[in-house]
């Protein structure tokens, strides 16, 4: 059931447009700068960065794709293990700035996974993350560099990111179960 819509169409373009000035700034330009998208909303989110970024800086950065599931037969306990299933990263890694890109952080097991997906493709310089929601719980000691909103929200509820690639409409909101 639908709570409240938090962010409408432009504050998710103004929300990735801060985010690719925070990358470029901290990065001090874009030199050895690659995204991953997590699917599937990730990836999108991805996508729309490296776009801002070369709008910004006229430079093109690569954009990759992890697909990591997660099995949910018990939705809040570390036990239950996220499986990488595809990779598609299509450049070298190895001394790169690796940006992972997710749509919500949660309890970080997801994020966790992708730090050893990646960490198996290379050796990269270094690992930031950026995410649109950061709805809290975390389970691990996972943060992201790069936050869209934070969303404080219970267990009970979960936020919907709806994005026109994917859905047809850019919006987010917050859902009760
Ligand atoms: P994690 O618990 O590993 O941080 O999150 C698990 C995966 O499910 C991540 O890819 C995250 O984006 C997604 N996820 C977790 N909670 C939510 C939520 O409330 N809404 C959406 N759209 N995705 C979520
Ligand atoms: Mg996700």
């Amino acid at each position: 059931k639908e709570k409240a819509r938090i962010i409408d169409k432009d504050g998710i373009r103004r929300a990735l447009t801060r985010i690719a000035h925070e990358i470029i700034e901290r990065n001090k330009g874009t030199e050895d700068l690659v995204l991953i998208g997590i699917r599937r909303r990730g990836v999108p989110l991805a996508r729309r960065l490296a776009e801002k970024i070369r709008a910004i800086e006229g430079s093109r950065v690569p954009v990759g794709i992890l697909d990591i599931t997660l099995y949910r037969d018990d939705l809040s306990t570390l036990s239950h293990q996220p499986v990488v299933r595809q990779t598609e990263v299509n450049f070298p890694i190895k001394g790169k700035k690796v940006i992972l890109v997710d749509d919500v952080l949660f309890t970080g097991r997801t994020i966790r996974a992708a730090l050893d997906a990646v960490i198996d493709l290379g050796r990269p310089r270094n690992i930031q993350l950026a995410a649109l929601i950061d709805r809290g719980h975390r389970e691990l000691p996972i943060r992201a560099d790069y936050v869209g909103k934070n969303v404080p929200t219970s267990r009970r509820e979960s936020v919907a990111v709806h994005l026109e690639e994917t859905d047809g409409v850019d919006e987010v909101v917050i859902m009760e179960k």
